[in-house]
């Protein structure tokens, strides 16, 4: 099972994506978590991303494109759910050609739709803790006691970053959605507003899981 979720930054991706790759059985390629490890790390790499990403642009195809090269060849060999990738039209070409090498295709597109306020009052409850990478929200699903005092905010979560992101969403990846349905690519859209778990068994539905 190939399968990309769509959606603005905020929408759930991360969340639905761990909780499908968990019932699915197969690996979650998140390239924001992979590029945040490599900026933690300090690798040359990370470098050259962090500013990018705190600025809530895009980092460039070519450095994502061997992320993901990579994680095919190793845990995703036989599936994957791709979470923030791709991010445009030429990311999903590439990502087109690395898994026709071996066979594959992009088997379903869920796409989770969240307007822009609610995305906007999401980002600024959301808290990463750095240990674990476990996204948590302040009211809705807050950080249990132990890992409250060090989980942190991401840069790009503040809301000038965040209405920015949401911008270049609107321009490079919501095309993502026309793209697959012309590719002739199932494109499940689920109401991203509700209760994760009611989110969670929408989108396992839409699949027939
Ligand atoms: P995310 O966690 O998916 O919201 O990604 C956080 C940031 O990482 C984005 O705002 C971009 O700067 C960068 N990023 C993540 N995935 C990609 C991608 N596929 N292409 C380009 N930049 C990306």
């Amino acid at each position: 099972m190939d399968l990309v979720l769509l959606g603005a930054p905020g929408a759930g991706k991360g969340t639905q994506g761990a909780l499908l790759a968990e019932k699915l059985g197969v690996p979650k390629i998140a390239t924001g978590d992979m590029l945040r490890d490599a900026v933690r790390q300090g690798t040359e790499l990370g470098r050259k991303a962090k500013q990018v990403m705190d600025a809530g642009q895009l980092v460039s195809d070519d450095i994502v494109l061997g992320l993901v090269r990579e994680r095919l060849s190793s845990d995703a060999a036989r599936g994957a759910i791709f979470d923030g990738y791709p991010r445009n039209v030429a990311q999903a070409r590439s990502l087109e050609g690395l898994l026709g090498e071996t066979g594959r295709r992009i088997d379903a597109v869920v796409y989770i739709d969240v307007d822009d306020d609610a995305i906007v009052r999401r980002m600024s409850g959301r808290r990463t803790d750095p240990d674990t990478g476990v996204v948590y929200h302040v009211e809705h699903n807050p950080p249990p006691a132990e890992v409250a005092d060090r989980v942190v905010q991401r840069e790009d979560d503040r809301e000038e970053t965040v209405r920015h992101r949401l911008e270049v969403y609107r321009q490079n990846t919501a095309p993502l959605v026309d793209h697959y349905r012309q590719a002739g690519v199932p494109v499940h859209t689920v109401d991203g507003g509700q209760p994760i778990d009611a989110v969670q068994g929408e989108i396992l539905g839409l699949l027939g899981k």
